[in-house]
């Protein structure tokens, strides 16, 4: 399990977790939203040539099968897991549903599975939904070979409704080795894109450069 990197050099892992519950997928059907993928920060990480991961639920996937492609195809970007279907891992993890505690290991697999087709850089990094986990969590993943990403710098986008403080939150928490956590599921992480120029212009000023997170996990 790990939250950063090592603190030597000037690297730092932008993560976006991609969420999809059942509960998102009915909003969608019904209309009340039109998108849980914020193409804006997409578009933005591509123009700039920023690297950054995704931690994708299955869901999301199978919702966006086409930006799963557009993602993958990405030299720049890095896959990893985010569960099947952001189902929380123990019992008492914000109000998220639970996954049975017989099917946790299933339900990560499952999710590589689902990814996997997609190629491009895929990975055995692992994120728990509400970052919420315990050792029955941890040893239900241990057969699967994952490492368990949380990370060291939480913006707080989820449901924010202005854009400077995920700025704060991300500038005056960030550091060498710092893993972010940020999301890209647009209708509930609405500031994100505003947030992500000033946090990438406020990295550069305190010299710290984005990597993938194998590459600032590794320390390269
Ligand atoms: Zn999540």
């Amino acid at each position: 399990m790990v939250d950063h990197g090592p603190r030597s050099g000037n690297r730092v892992a932008l993560t976006f977790d991609a969420d999809m519950t059942d509960g998102m997928l009915r909003n969608l059907r019904a209309g009340r939203v039109t998108s849980y993928a914020n193409l804006r920060i997409i578009e933005l990480l591509e123009r700039e040539q920023v690297p950054a991961t995704f931690f994708l639920t299955g869901k999301w996937v199978e919702r966006y099968p086409d930006l799963t492609r557009r993602l993958a195809d990405n030299p720049r970007f890095e896959l990893a897991n985010h569960t099947y279907g952001h189902l929380a891992y123990t019992g008492d993890c914000y109000d998220l549903p639970r996954v049975p505690a017989k099917g946790m290991t299933e339900d990560a697999a499952k999710t590589f599975e689902v990814i996997k087709p997609y190629g491009g850089r895929q990975t055995r990094y692992f994120r728990f939904p509400g970052l919420c986990h315990d050792a029955a969590a941890l040893a239900a993943l241990a057969p699967l070979g994952v490492t368990v990403v949380d990370g060291d710098v939480v913006s707080g986008d989820p449901f924010a409704t202005a854009w400077e403080p995920l700025v704060r939150a991300v500038l005056d928490n960030v550091r060498p080795g710092s893993v972010v956590i940020m999301h890209v599921t647009e209708a509930n992480a609405r500031m994100t894109d505003e947030a992500m120029p000033h946090i990438l212009a406020g990295l550069r000023e305190r010299g710290l450069v984005p990597a993938s997170l194998s590459e600032v996990l590794a320390g390269a």
